[in-house]
């Protein structure tokens, strides 16, 4: 089977990290901080607070902008379910916007349309978590001026993201953003195998988030109540957690960020290959707004409005038997059971489910060769309803 997405690993990564095995520190280290430093200097932000998923990351941030009891976070609905329980862990409500359906991203015009609602009812969200699908930037500039307008904070999920950029600048440096989140899982765009980061040009929430990390405990003097007892001393001022990345971890993280725009660079001759030699089928291709340059996560492919639901199972079936390994990004949040028991209504959100009646993702990772593309180019034809 042909995944949809696999890492990288060099024998470079192999013994960066075994180099760290041997060494003084396999956590706590000074593997972190140079892997935060990599990708702050990388991406323009200020701050990098690494963290072991993408789902610590987005519950610290959520914690971090203050979510609590009564506050209501506002995310898309085609996203990962870690998207929208950051806001639930921190006893917060959340609240899904349709998509575009040309991006797939969260569609700034419900955004305001649903703002100005909110507005009417006194229940405006906290923060608002656009999610970057694929690694195609949603349109920022356009929410910063919504956030400003309705004084929302914005957190982007860049799970997809990094490395790709957004008005010729990284995503990553938050200009329009409280704080953006990484994902380092394996089938991202580079791996710690777990982890994340939270990027952020706040020093405040900066040192919120790695307070947070660490069980809310501080040694540093001037955040304490009173004079240390002595210098064992240290203080908890807040109830944080356990969520902080290995130097095992980082090590990786740290030599993976070297190849960063090779692994995109990559991806994304693989995305203009699929674009050049599935045109012409009854299918819509990952359509791609000027202002971004994705870093394709993933490559989704989506079958015509006028296919029925059952083809689109028949092609998904079609080519996992030909032995490639397409995904579905994602089942609406709304629609999770879970979800659902909340008082969720899919039907709120009709892009989403004529979305996921006719997307699927395709393979698409740095060492997927031309030769096995030719081969999943060839089993779509193939699957495609006639
Ligand atoms: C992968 C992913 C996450 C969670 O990442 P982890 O590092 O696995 O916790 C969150 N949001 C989106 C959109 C993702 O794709």
């Amino acid at each position: 089977m042909i995944p949809y997405g696999r890492q990288n690993i060099s024998q470079a990564d192999v013994d960066a990290v075994v180099d760290v095995l041997s060494s003084d520190f396999l956590t706590q280290g000074p593997q972190v901080p140079a892997f935060e430093k990599s990708v702050t200097d990388f991406c323009g932000a200020e701050y990098g607070v690494a963290v072991n998923s993408a789902t610590s990351a987005l519950h610290i941030a959520c914690l971090a902008l203050g979510a609590g009891p009564g506050d209501v976070v506002w995310t898309s609905p085609i996203t990962f379910v870690a998207s929208a329980n950051c806001a639930l862990y921190c006893g917060a409500e959340v609240s899904f916007v349709d998509i575009d359906p040309a991006t797939y991203n969260m569609s700034v015009a419900r955004l305001e349309e649903k703002l100005r609602t909110a507005a009417k009812a006194g229940a405006l969200p906290k923060i608002v978590i656009p999610v970057h699908l694929s690694g195609q930037s949603c349109d920022m500039a356009a929410i910063r001026v919504l956030a400003d307008e309705y004084g929302f904070k914005i957190i982007e999920d860049a799970s997809h993201a990094i490395g790709g950029s957004y008005r010729d600048e990284p995503i990553g440096n938050c200009r329009y953003s409280d704080i953006t989140i990484f994902s380092f899982h394996p089938v991202k765009i580079i791996t710690t195998a777990e982890g994340g980061m939270a990027m952020t040009n706040s020093r405040e929430l900066a040192r919120r988030m790695e307070l947070l990390r660490a069980h809310g405990v501080t040694r540093d003097t001037t955040e304490m109540t009173h004079e240390p007892d002595g210098p064992w001393y240290y203080q908890q001022i807040d109830l944080g957690f356990n969520y902080r990345l290995t130097d095992l971890q980082a090590a990786l993280g740290l030599n993976q960020m070297k190849r960063l725009s090779q692994f995109v660079d990559r991806r994304r001759e693989i995305a203009a290959r699929y674009d050049e030699m599935l045109a012409g089928l009854p299918l819509a291709l990952p359509w791609q707004h000027h202002d971004t340059r994705s870093a394709f996560h993933l490559y989704i492919i989506r079958l015509k409005a006028d296919a029925r639901i059952a083809d689109h199972r028949t092609v998904y079936e079609r080519l996992r038997m030909a032995g490639i390994g397409v995904n579905l990004h994602y089942i609406p949040v709304p629609l999770q059971p879970y979800f659902k028991c909340l008082g969720h209504d899919a039907s709120a959100y009709p892009e989403a489910v004529a979305y996921y009646a006719q997307a699927i993702s395709i393979p698409v990772y740095y060492g997927l060769s031309f030769d096995a593309q030719d081969q999943i180019v060839n089993a779509i034809k193939t699957a495609l309803p006639r």
